[in-house]
This record gives C-alpha cells, structure tokens and sequence, in this order.
C-alpha cells in the first residue's frame, strides 16, 4: 500500500511568536525566558523528535538523553540559581514543557514529574537538609520520582497501603508503589505512606526516599498505549530505610503535600497537552495544503477547515488556561482550580486535535509511520494521570461550592 502524507519529520517552521498564542498574557515572559524557550525549541525539534520516534517504536526509555537536559538547566528549572537550577518562573516553564511535548510527550512528562518533585523539595522539605537536596536534584543522577500510586489506589490517594515504620533514626517503608513516571532510572522517591494507625488522613506523611538501596525492587511496566518512551515502574519496598531528616513537610502533613504537587504538576500536564496538539494541528495544516482529491486540495474543503478552525480554538483555549494557572502560581495566588480547568481542558481538547488530525490525514494517518499516529495515542494518558478528568470536575466543582 503506498502511504502519501508527511512522516515523521517536524513540520514547517513557523516561528515561536507566531504560536504563542494569547499574547496578552504571553507578553509577561521575559527576554530572557524567551530565548531560553526558544533554545528548548530548537533542541526538541532537532534532537529529540526523530528519537521519541524510536523509543515509541522500541518501548525503550527517553532516560538517554538526560544527561543533555542536565546540561541546558533543564532538571532544575525550578530549583532556585543559588542551588543551581534556573529558577523559572512557572508561566515560562510551562511554555518550555509545551516545547518539549511537541517533540517528545515522553521527555515532556519526564520533565514535569521531576520539577514536581524539585517543586514539593522546595517548600516542604526541613531546613536542614532543603539546600542540600534542592543542589542535588539540579544534578545529574538524581532523576526523581512521584510514588504515590499503588495497585489499588488511584484517583483516591488517602486510601494507600504503604507503611512507614518508626525506627531509630528514621522510617522503614513496607508496601509497594506502582504507575511510577521515571521509575527505573530515578533516584529519590517522594513516597506516601501511612506513618500512623487511626486509620485517618493524618496518618499520611511524604517521604523522599534514596532508592539506592537492596531494600527497594524495581521492574518496568511495559505494554502502555503511549507515551512509550517514558520510563513506567513498580516498585516493591521491603523496609527501605528513609532518614528522619528526609520526611517532606511534618508528620500527617502527607496528603497536604500530595495535592499541593498534583496542582503544579497540572500545570505541566496541560501544558504537555498542548505540545501534542501544536504538533497535530501543525501537521494537519501542512498535509491538508499538499494532499489533492477531487482534483483540489482538500485543504480547499470547508469539512477540513473546519477541522482546522476547531483546533486551533481548542488550543488557544487551553493556553490561555494555563497562562491564568501559572500567572496564579507565579504570584502566590491560590491557583487549585485554575490548575485543574487547565489540565482537563488542554487534556481533552488534546485528546479532541489528535482525533481530527487523524481524520485529516485519511487512512495515512492510522500508518505508524505517520507521527500523527503516536500522537493520537500519547494524547491519550493526558486525561488519566495526576488525576482523571473526572477528578478535575470534582476539584472544579469543589472550589466553586466553596466559594458560593
Ligand atoms: C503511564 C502512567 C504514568 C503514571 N505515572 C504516575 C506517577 O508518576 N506517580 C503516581 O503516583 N501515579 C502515576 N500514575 C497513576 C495515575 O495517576 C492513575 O492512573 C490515575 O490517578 C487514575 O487512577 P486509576 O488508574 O487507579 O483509576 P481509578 O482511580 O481506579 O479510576 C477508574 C475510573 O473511575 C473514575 N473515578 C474514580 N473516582 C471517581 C470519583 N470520585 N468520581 C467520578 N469518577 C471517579 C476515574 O475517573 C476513572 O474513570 C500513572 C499512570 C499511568 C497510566
């Protein structure tokens, strides 16, 4: 069968200002953080893109390449310059992780879960050991992780199993953590576990655990409808040892923690969703301008256009979206809900772009050698992880009743 249409090759370049959408909130993003966006740009499209391809088709893991985003500032870009991160402000950093989904979703995600946890490090962490860690996770080797999932908790993570044993000097962790973003090659784990035996919310306290240690068993998770590049895990902990000094925030203060990481990394997800839409309606723009039928482009027929019209709306929705969140964050705004408006509205309208872009690209579209392919199906965790769609309603709807 010939299969006509764009492969997987980036799309035409159109310029980082020309995507920038709703500038009137765009235009807050400094000079600086501009180039530093378009840098990842340029990275993602010309280094990362071809290989997302690869890990996709290979399950293996986007891991081999965080040496280079160790390199560019990119695992610290939330950590504060004296530690050596980069500091960035969270209206940019979303823009960078937009940039680097449209190359590579499974970077994107990597990405994000590691400043989540850099993020939960900076403001929960105890004085003592804050400036330490902080400096070591803007480091190479120290890829973190979010550990709160396990094999029967999900979208309620008041219910985990896990237990934190009080021991001379610390806490020994016994259960097991599954779903783990960056699992395998990770260092340290920001662990939920349930410290205390009342059976209520404050027997949960968050743990950074060192995984470098016998007591800690790690296996892959393979099989996943997308994002196939990003490293997926289990883990067993057996009486992995945690030092006192390494529990987040004070004991019970476990779920508190837990949603207060989830708003931020939102924020990531959302964003993460409309570097997959970008790149669907970038390759749909283009295919639909060179693929002829009736004697025509089909670029020419108004169903297209339509397709076209609605994507585009879909996007800059959710940019905006995310711009309002992160503006929120940025100035110390509560921004639960924004998070939340952003990360189901991008996710869904992802979902909604990569659905069209395959429809626009005909049977060349359902051909995994068309990249709109992989993207319909990366699209799809965006509306599952750090909490469902439904869960974003609950939260919506949480934060409205509250306020009336
Ligand atoms: C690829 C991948 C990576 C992940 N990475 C991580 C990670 O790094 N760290 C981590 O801790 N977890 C991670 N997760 C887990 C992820 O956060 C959960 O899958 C997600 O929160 C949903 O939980 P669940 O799968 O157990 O579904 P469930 O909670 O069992 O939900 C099943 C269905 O019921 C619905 N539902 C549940 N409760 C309600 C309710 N109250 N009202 C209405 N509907 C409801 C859900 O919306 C969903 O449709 C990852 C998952 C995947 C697939």
């Amino acid at each position: 069968m010939m299969v006509s249409g764009p492969v997987r090759t980036a799309p035409g370049d159109q310029g980082y200002d020309k995507d920038m959408l709703a500038d009137t909130m765009s235009t807050t993003i400094s000079e600086d953080h501009r180039l530093l966006i378009n840098a990842v740009r340029d990275y993602a499209r010309g280094e990362l893109l071809q290989l997302d391809a690869k890990w996709d088709r290979e399950e293996s893991s986007c891991c081999e390449r965080l040496d280079q985003l160790y390199e560019m500032g990119l695992m610290g870009l939330r950590v504060p310059e004296d530690h050596g991160g980069l500091a960035c402000p969270m209206l940019p950093y979303a823009h960078i992780i937009r940039e680097l989904a449209y190359a590579s979703p499974a970077v994107a995600v990597s990405v994000s879960v590691h400043t989540m946890v850099c993020e939960a490090v900076k403001m929960f962490a105890q004085d003592a050991v804050r400036d330490q860690l902080q400096q070591q996770l803007a480091t190479p080797d120290n890829l973190s992780a979010f550990a709160v999932s396990e094999p029967d908790v999900g979208s309620d993570p008041a219910a985990v199993k896990t237990r934190a044993e009080k021991v001379p000097d610390g806490w020994k962790l016994h259960g097991s953590k599954f779903w783990v973003t960056n699992g395998l090659t990770g260092r340290w784990f920001s662990v939920l576990a349930r410290a205390g035996d009342t059976g209520g919310n404050k027997d949960l306290s968050m743990l950074l655990l060192d995984a470098r240690q016998d007591a800690v068993e790690r296996r892959p998770i393979h099989g996943k409808m997308g994002i196939r590049g990003s490293e997926t895990g289990e883990m067993n902990l057996d009486g992995a040892f945690v030092p006192a000094e390494h529990m987040l925030g004070e004991p019970g203060d476990g779920l508190k923690i837990t949603l207060s990481a989830l708003d931020g990394g939102r924020i990531g997800i959302a964003s993460q969703a409309v570097g997959i839409g970008q790149a669907c309606l970038d390759l749909m723009v283009s295919y639909a301008k060179e693929r002829h039928q009736f004697g025509q482009p089909i670029a020419d027929f108004q169903a297209i256009q339509w397709m076209i019209a609605d994507s585009k709306t879909d996007l800059d929705a959710s940019q905006l979206l995310i711009d309002q969140a992160a503006l929120a964050k940025d100035s110390g705004r509560p921004f639960t809900c924004e998070a939340s408006l952003a990360k189901l509205f991008a996710s869904e309208a992802a979902n909604r772009i990569a659905y069209r872009a395959v429809q626009v690209h005909g049977g060349s579209g359902y051909i995994n050698e068309c990249r709109v392919e992989q993207l319909y199906r990366d699209a799809r965790i965006t509306t599952i992880y750090e909490g469902t769609s439904e869960i974003q309603r609950h939260v919506i709807a949480r934060e409205m009743l509250k306020d009336a």
